[in-house]
């Protein structure tokens, strides 16, 4: 842990005890900690694949483990494949809205990343206008089963708000209407079923403990489907948002220009992890146990409480803490950020008295831990 430093002149001098600092103090929502022993596996293999083509196999068969990896991970149906390409789930959102709706899709808007999607759709002209339903933020709405959709937008995790979705393909949706999932949070931390998704897209920096900048999205038949079915289609498609091409590539693992290697291997090295540990039921089993001791100390706080009220939609991947008036949230945030502890503060445009906790697998419970003894440690220094 690097020593005390005061971040800015108004951050309190507060310096918390070494012995009750975290090990590693990185509790970021994204990009998020990147376990030590990927980047030492990286560094080993680096002169035979950083710096080696894309087209060969050195890398060929990272991006083949991935996707295998990835499979395994999600127990997907033999006629699922999993689709990649560059841009993280930002350039995904554009791809899927030219290559994936057809012509209207239903958004569920529950804060800053599932809005995104929603009016990046309402922007496209050749698009009906998307049907959005919202909800306040701390909750989520439910989607609604209607004819002539033929996608649904959910959002397994939103990222913003600490509020996670259970995935359910809406009752009374169009037989080829296709439910697309942004993962990116929740990827390999929170359960879903196979059979009720058609495209669960994310990035690798949040669970995966990777770095950004690749988009990865195991697709069901209904969705290659439509993938095939717009490219064939009269729609113009610019050649890097192209979905069929992003296929045909990822099927003879690789991507259609030069992806980040580093980010591919890490994001393989963690999926690798989580298989050889006994695969979702280990990756969610750390997610839980973090969550557990995050609010479980908010609970007993007299300064803070969870702020999503519904105990089932509270994130077990990222934790939004609400504080009392007698204490500021950034405060805490500062003074942990100048005893090492990063990158806790609050989503900003939530506009709330909160911190935000990541609680990804790659994170330890005994440093979640030592951060419930810091908090205890820096809110009495403050009151
Ligand atoms: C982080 C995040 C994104 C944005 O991912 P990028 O790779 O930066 O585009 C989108 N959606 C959710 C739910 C996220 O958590």
């Amino acid at each position: 842990m690097p020593s005390f430093q005061a971040v800015s002149q108004t951050t309190p001098e507060i310096q918390i005890p070494a012995e009750k600092l975290p090990a590693d103090g990185r509790f970021a929502s994204g990009p998020s900690k990147v376990r030590p022993e990927a980047v030492t596996a990286l560094a080993e293999i680096a002169d035979d694949f950083l710096g080696t083509s894309h087209r060969k196999n050195a890398v060929k068969d990272i991006v083949g483990r991935l996707r295998d990896g990835l499979s395994e991970l999600f127990e997907l149906p033999d006629d699922w494949e999993v689709v990649l390409g560059n841009g993280g789930t930002t350039l995904f959102w554009d791809a899927a809205t030219i290559g994936l709706i057809r012509d209207r899709s239903q958004h569920l808007s529950f804060g800053e990343f599932s809005s995104k999607f929603a009016k990046g759709v309402a922007s496209a002209p050749f698009l009906a206008d998307p049907m959005v339903i919202e909800s306040n933020t701390g909750d989520h709405p439910e989607a609604v089963g209607t004819p002539g959709i033929d996608l649904y937008a959910l959002t397994h995790n939103e990222t913003s708000t600490g509020v996670s979705m259970n995935l359910t393909r809406p009752a009374g949706a169009d037989d080829d209407a296709v439910v697309a999932v942004d993962a990116t949070s929740a990827a390999g931390a929170i359960a879903w079923d196979t059979s009720q998704v058609d495209c669960y897209y994310f990035a690798p920096q949040k669970a995966f403990a990777s770095d950004g900048g690749l988009w990865i999205a195991p697709c069901s038949p209904r969705a290659m489907d439509r993938i095939n079915e717009i490219d064939a289609g009269p729609r113009w498609i610019p050649p890097g948002l192209n979905l069929k091409t992003a296929l045909d590539n990822s099927v003879k693992n690789q991507t259609y220009n030069t992806p980040a290697l580093a980010t591919i291997f890490l994001t393989m090295h963690q999926v690798e992890w989580f298989n050889e540990n006994g695969g979702m039921s280990f990756s969610t089993g750390r997610s839980q146990a973090n969550a557990a001791a995050i609010y479980g100390w908010a609970e007993k706080s007299d300064a803070a409480q969870p702020f999503v009220a519904d105990e089932a939609k509270r994130s077990q991947v990222v934790a939004t803490i609400d504080f009392d008036e007698a204490v500021s949230a950034d405060d805490i945030a500062a003074v942990l950020r100048a005893n090492g502890i990063l990158d806790t503060e609050g989503y900003r445009k939530l506009g709330r008295n909160q911190l935000r906790i990541a609680l990804f697998p790659a994170i330890e419970t005994s440093d979640l831990e030592a951060l419930t003894g810091c908090l205890d440690y820096v809110i009495d220094q403050l009151s």
